[in-house]
């Protein structure tokens, strides 16, 4: 890899002081996955109702699309990514697994989204993150040494 961009499998020890960093939620307003779109992703993967458990965190300047006003959510993200980057199976394997992911060397923006309601492009959104995924937006090294006092 030699891409600046990179998904990283990290131990659990570093994933929490990445996850619990106030950093990992960038832009002017943070919120959640309300609970009908998160019904509505186990249905787009085919997992059983109520598999996913923990919030699915997004955050980002603009909540809302600017054309119909719907929340935008991790239902817009994984839709948006099921049309060609990520198939099903590698999205559930992230939420429901047990390793823990870190993103790095992260753009501005969140790259090809689109409302599902509207189809709108969305470029408001900077980040989002749920149990065992979540971005870094400083470095791994330096997280790393501040966990070890170092
Ligand atoms: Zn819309």
């Amino acid at each position: 890899m030699t891409s600046e961009r990179e998904t990283v499998e990290v131990d659990p020890t570093l994933f929490q002081a990445v996850y619990d960093s106030p950093a990992s939620l960038p832009g002017r307003h943070r919120w959640t996955t309300p609970e009908a779109d998160v019904r509505r992703i186990e249905k787009l993967l085919g997992m059983p109702p109520r598999t996913i458990g923990a919030p699915l965190w997004v955050s980002g300047d603009q909540p809302d699309c600017p054309k119909c006003g719907r929340r935008i959510t991790w239902y817009d993200i994984v839709a948006s990514t099921l049309k060609g980057v990520h198939d099903p199976a590698m999205i559930a394997t992230v939420i429901l697994g047990d390793r823990r992911y870190v993103n790095t060397g992260l753009p501005a923006a969140i790259p090809g989204v689109r409302c599902s309601d509207c189809r709108s492009p969305i470029d408001g959104l900077r980040s989002f993150k749920c149990h065992n995924w979540a971005y870094a937006f400083e470095e791994l090294t330096a997280i790393q040494q501040r966990m070890t006092g170092n």
